[in-house]
């Protein structure tokens, strides 16, 4: 039963608070690393110990080993990557792990297995997971003005792994939760299904503190500075952050800022620190061209390739299908499934792909799951579609949960629809369930099948000229306000003969985003 149902409290949580993903994918590694020390009772008195951090200095409970570290950050690294993708640009991808790479041979943890991407995701945000994996988002890259900005967030999260931020809290939440632990962490699949019907309470989510966030500011700037790169240049982070995060008219706050809150102050004591350094700042590296060159062309704002919504109707333009969800419920498009959540987090139904290349085939492997017991079989056409479907119980120590599977072929590939909820609750959701699952349709419609994403340019201006101007002769698809902030500049901007400016190209065709 293991993958059927893994995804469930991840993308419960995900639906709930989407700013806390990496954290939260983590936490939950921390918690099936919890079961393991159960089993082997001692293990944790063996590990555990009061060391000294080599970043900071500062002594601190660790019951988790270094290479334990490791292990549970390259397993959360390749969940943020099945969920998110890689952002398909292998010059990038490469240009941010050699860029992290100097970074992090000028921290005090030079020989971590440090890994750094681009994330395929529009939001502007970075992440860091224990042990060295460190993420950034397309989004974020496309904020940066040159490289200099782009090192102060990579040293900031290179911060919170030098100082083990994660780690630390892993081993405090430990000892509190061992009294409740039970058999329940040992099955970590139940626990994160538990997990989602608990959502509200997210008393077991780990979070960053005000003091983390300061302390990596300040090994960032360290970093950074070792490796050559101005600091000033983190100010100018802060305050571009700052002024997404008032909306501008715009929509969504990065989710950078969700978990690392009050850029002003921050800037503030960044500043303090940064003007008592008894160096010349003015001979250090910022790098904006060859940055400039480097993002020129990346993908702007949400990608419709990838799927998309329009209010709760999925489209999916490259796998060609369609399908209305519950117009409550709250859905999430990941690079592995499409999850909708109802409004009590109590019920979900999830699309994916299967790995079986008819329906017959992929409903045979997932009813002979162990732990699960289908009904009868039905064949049948869905919008005309070959599709092999049964309803299902599944008994878990918590509770049984009841579903209904469809498997669908189009197009050579073969579909599970999944939707399922809490025995109690079938009676209840049934219909709605039923129903969503059987709007899944082949999507015709041309002008959504040849939709393609915005993209970012970058232009050299031959006179002098207004940001408005250039808007008004580039069509710009988004709006004044975004180009200011995505150029770090004013609405009422000027440029001269040969300033490089970044300008949107495409239609705005998905929904108003705020990128
Ligand atoms: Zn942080």
């Amino acid at each position: 039963m293991n993958n059927v149902f893994r995804s469930f409290g991840h993308y419960g949580r995900r639906l709930a608070r989407a700013d806390d993903r990496g954290a939260g994918i983590m936490m939950r590694y921390a918690l099936s690393l919890l079961g393991l020390l159960l089993l082997a009772p001692g293990a944790s008195l063996i590990l555990s110990g009061c060391a000294s951090n080599l970043a900071t200095g500062e002594r601190h409970l660790n019951l988790i080993s270094e290479s334990q570290e490791i292990e549970m950050g390259k397993e959360a690294d390749g969940q943020v990557i099945a969920s998110l993708g890689l952002y398909p640009d292998s010059a990038l991808q490469r240009y941010v792990q050699e860029l992290g790479t100097k970074l992090a041979r000028n921290s005090e943890r030079p020989n971590l297995p440090w890994t750094f991407h681009v994330v395929d995701d529009p939001v502007v945000n970075a992440f860091a997971l224990p042990g060295g994996f460190i993420s950034v988002t397309r989004g974020l890259m496309v904020y940066m003005m040159n490289e200099a900005e782009l090192s102060s967030v990579i040293a900031h999260e290179i911060g919170h792994v030098t100082a083990q931020h994660s780690v630390y809290r892993m081993s405090e939440q430990q000892l509190t939760q061992i009294g409740l632990a039970g058999g329940m962490m040992i099955k970590p699949e139940l626990q994160r299904y538990s997990e989602l019907v608990n959502a509200g309470l997210g008393v077991l989510y780990l979070k960053y503190s005000r003091d983390d966030e300061s302390q990596a500011d300040h090994l960032g700037l360290r970093y950074m500075i070792r490796a050559g790169y101005d600091a000033r240049e983190m100010i100018e982070v802060f305050d571009m952050l700052g002024r997404v995060s008032q909306g501008s008219g715009t929509g969504r706050a990065p989710e950078w800022l969700a978990t690392h809150p009050n850029p002003e102050n921050r800037s503030g004591r960044i500043q303090k620190e940064i003007d008592t350094l008894a160096i010349n700042l003015g001979t250090l590296a910022v790098n904006q061209n060859g940055y400039l060159r480097l993002i020129d062309g990346v993908v702007f704002g949400q990608n419709p390739r990838e799927g998309f919504f329009r209010d709760n109707h999925f489209y999916h333009p490259e796998l060609e299908f369609e399908l209305a969800f519950p117009s409550d419920w709250q859905t999430v498009n990941q690079k592995d499934a499409v999850v909708a959540a109802s409004p009590n987090q109590d019920a979900i139904i999830q699309i994916s792909m299967a790995k079986a290349s008819s329906a017959g085939d992929a409903a045979r492997s997932f009813f002979q799951q162990e732990g699960l017991t289908a009904e009868r079989e039905e064949t049948s056409t869905i919008n005309g579609l070959h599709t092999v479907s049964a309803q299902f119980r599944a008994q878990s120590e918590q509770q049984v949960l009841r579903g209904r599977a469809s498997f669908v072929e189009l197009e050579g590939n073969t579909y599970q629809l999944l939707g399922y909820t809490g025995e109690q609750l079938w009676p209840k959701y049934q219909d709605v369930i039923t129903g969503a699952m059987r709007d899944f349709r082949r999507l015709t419609d041309p002008s959504i099948l040849r939709m393609q994403p915005m993209r970012l340019a970058i232009i050299t201006v031959s006179q002098r000229v207004s940001l408005e101007q250039l808007a008004r002769q580039e069509r710009s698809p988004v709006l004044l306000e975004t180009l200011a902030i995505i150029n770090q500049t004013e609405a009422n901007a000027q440029f001269n003969a040969g300033d490089r400016v970044k300008i949107v190209n495409g239609e705005e065709i998905v929904s108003r985003m705020g990128y």
